[in-house]
């Protein structure tokens, strides 16, 4: 693809302001004062990035293209946020850096846990859910394998920061300024767990799927209740830390007065409050956590309905580590102000299970790049000299829960919601064009920029329950005497007569003698035998009601995956069509009724599919010469930007690297 983007008639305008841009340089360069930019925008599509370049909406991006280069980027298998960015961080695949999912599994015990990182502590420890928070001397410890290509960076003095780069928590060790991004945990260890407290006596008290509904009593106008911290190990049986706020309501007006902690402030009905410090008194005088959260007011009258956000790390006394140097996250707020710590900022769960609508979702959203943003200008004008990296996250979440907004075809389309909102997804594209029109006025001959994106982005209309297909295949069989219907994972499986089993979103597992517990694939032979077998039957599955395949591919991890992780993951890799994607149930082991169902979940827009289908992209000022460039080409791409080999291991090659000239 040579010219990937068609301009409208206000390029030749945009072409005479882009005389600041940088031409073309020599490849390889070593110079002291040589710069690179790299900005990581999850999500962001080749296709929306093309139609809203076409709209005029992207005039930054559109003059990028145009005066440098633009190509679409390989993702990853699978590709997921967590193993595209390990791609780029390590220039290897799953098969090198060992994240293969979102989700792994333990072969021994069956458990499941989130593939990122796990945190652990001496003696003293409080516990996060399934983490550990250490008093004191403990670990947090990332699962990611291989070397980060900042920290190759470090050992030959060239100096960078790295901001909120997902798979990085808790951060590696740095000489610059890192930031953890998504994997980083709320305060209670989870991916982002909120609190919805009201009185509606219809409203399913207990755990949501993202959350907690707590039931409250609005007596004289008042309300007491808890907000809910980390577990707390030093009470027998671990139950979760609690402080303790009042809200008094209003009799006449829509406003509530929050009491938490010695702080008061007054919220109006739709209104949202700042960050709000929090302190777990675990062990009176000893073990105290910090973390803070913002308040919003949904309803005062007839019903109260209070939202709190997931509690998260406060980044100006972090009970996790999440930056290098360790007071950096200190200083930054001082700067700044307070920041989602969160990897996934997002309330992505709150909107999914009808706690936030459309336009208190969108509010919550904005306020996430806007912080983000924040940190960009801030940081962005200090640096001189070697590697700035930044990572946005918005555009994959919002195209995840808005995609049904702008796509008729969606089953959770609504004319008149999208009436209304049906714009977002744009909106913050043009943001984050708005980045890239700082970026550019600071280009000059030293200075190579990088925009690229992890995957792309397709609807999700229908998902394919994997468990349930392998069961009525014949691959899994159940216990007779027990119902399928758990939270446990694969509860029920008869692994005497089980043969494969689905976990993650794209995994799938062959039950093999000497690797699962009662394993009874034999490897080789009658291993490969059933590799083809489960890879040819999945490739016919039909969807019947619009006549298309489910599945696109499978990837055989033994083909596609080098390194010494290589037969630590999933045995196959599920590629499902555009539009497809495996049901939210199946991913953790359970076996829904259908095969295949419509998608009524906000989360209307995925990437877990075909990686063939979903490419990301690559913007550069630079001719970009590889003509199907991939993530896992990224990372020797920026240490031969400053005459670095590439490390062992490594897969990929520089973008800008000529091709050898014919002999
Ligand atoms: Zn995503």
């Amino acid at each position: 693809m040579t010219r990937a983007v068609r301009l409208g008639a206000g390029f030749l305008l945009l072409a005479a302001l882009a005389a600041s841009l940088a031409c073309q340089r020599s490849s390889g360069s070593s110079q002291p004062n040589h710069k690179l930019i790299i900005l990581g925008i999850d999500g962001m599509d080749p296709q929306l990035l093309k139609q809203f370049t076409r709209e005029g909406k992207m005039p930054n991006f559109a003059r990028l293209a145009e005066q440098g280069s633009f190509r679409q980027l390989t993702t990853s298998i699978p590709p997921q946020s967590p193993v595209a960015w390990s791609n780029l961080i390590t220039g290897m695949n799953a098969g090198g850096h060992g994240i293969f999912d979102f989700i792994h599994r333990d072969p021994k015990t069956m458990e499941l846990y989130f593939s990122a990182s796990r945190v652990e502590g001496p003696k003293h420890a409080i516990h996060l859910g399934n983490w550990v928070i250490p008093l004191g001397g403990g670990t947090a410890e990332q699962l990611r394998q291989g070397t980060a290509f900042w920290q190759i960076l470090d050992q030959h003095g060239v100096p960078n920061s790295i901001f909120r780069m997902p798979s990085n928590f808790p951060p590696v060790p740095a000489k610059g300024q890192t930031l953890s991004g998504m994997g980083t945990p709320d305060l209670r260890g989870t991916y982002g767990t909120f609190s919805f407290y009201t009185d509606d006596p219809t409203a399913a008290a207990g755990a949501v799927e993202g959350g907690q509904i707590i039931p409250v009593q609005v007596e004289s106008s008042q309300v007491a209740a808890n907000l809910i911290g980390p577990d707390n190990t030093f009470h027998k049986g671990s139950p979760p830390a609690s402080e303790p706020f009042k809200v008094s309501v209003d009799p006449l007006e829509a406003v509530a007065r929050v009491a938490v902690q010695g702080q008061e402030f007054v919220l109006r009905e739709g209104e949202w409050s700042d960050w709000v410090r929090i302190e777990f008194q675990l062990i009176p005088f000893f073990g105290n956590v910090k973390g803070m959260c913002r308040f919003y007011l949904k309803q005062a009258h007839p019903r109260f309905q209070l939202y709190v956000s997931p509690i998260n790390i406060d980044p100006a006394d972090p009970a996790l580590p999440i930056s290098t140097p360790s007071t950096y996250s200190r200083m930054l707020t001082d700067e700044v102000g307070e920041f989602h710590t969160q990897g996934i900022a997002e309330d992505t769960k709150a909107l999914s299970d009808g706690v936030l609508d459309d336009k208190e979702y969108l509010k919550q959203s904005h306020r996430v790049l806007a912080e983000h943003r924040k940190i960009f200008d801030a940081e962005f004008p200090k640096f001189k000299q070697g590697v700035f990296f930044f990572y946005f996250s918005s555009l994959d979440l919002n195209s995840h829960m808005l995609w049904r907004l702008m796509d008729p075809k969606h089953p959770e389309y609504d004319a008149a919601a999208a009436a209304q909102n049906g714009g977002a997804i744009a909106e913050f594209y043009q943001q984050i064009d708005q980045v890239l029109g700082e970026v550019l006025p600071r280009l000059d001959q030293d200075t190579t920029l990088l925009v690229l994106s992890d995957h792309g982005f397709a609807p999700f209309y229908r998902s394919f329950n994997l468990n349930t297909w392998l069961l009525n295949n014949g691959y899994i069989k159940l216990k007779g005497d027990v119902g399928p219907d758990s939270n446990e994972p694969l509860a029920n499986v008869d692994w005497t007569q089980t043969r494969a089993y689905g976990l993650g979103l794209n995994g799938l597992y062959l039950n093999l003698r000497g690797r699962e517990p009662n394993g009874i694939v034999t490897p080789g032979a009658e291993e490969d035998a059933l590799t083809k077998k489960i890879k040819a039957d999945l490739l016919d599955v039909r969807d019947t009601k619009s006549g298309l395949p489910v599945i696109t591919r499978v990837d055989v991890a033994s083909e596609v995956y080098q390194g010494q992780y290589a037969r630590s993951g999933p045995d196959m890799i599920v590629g499902y069509n555009r539009g497809y994607r495996a049901g939210w149930k199946t991913i953790l082991g359970a076996f829904p009724p259908d095969v295949l169902e419509d998608n009524t979940n906000p989360w209307s827009g995925d990437h877990c599919m075909d990686y063939t289908l979903v490419p990301g992209v690559l913007l550069s000022n630079r001719k970009i010469t590889a003509e199907t460039p991939a993530l896992t080409d990224i990372a020797p791409t920026i240490l031969a930007e400053f005459g670095i080999a590439k490390a062992q291991g490594m897969m990929g090659q520089s973008v800008f690297q000529s091709q050898p000239a014919p002999h």
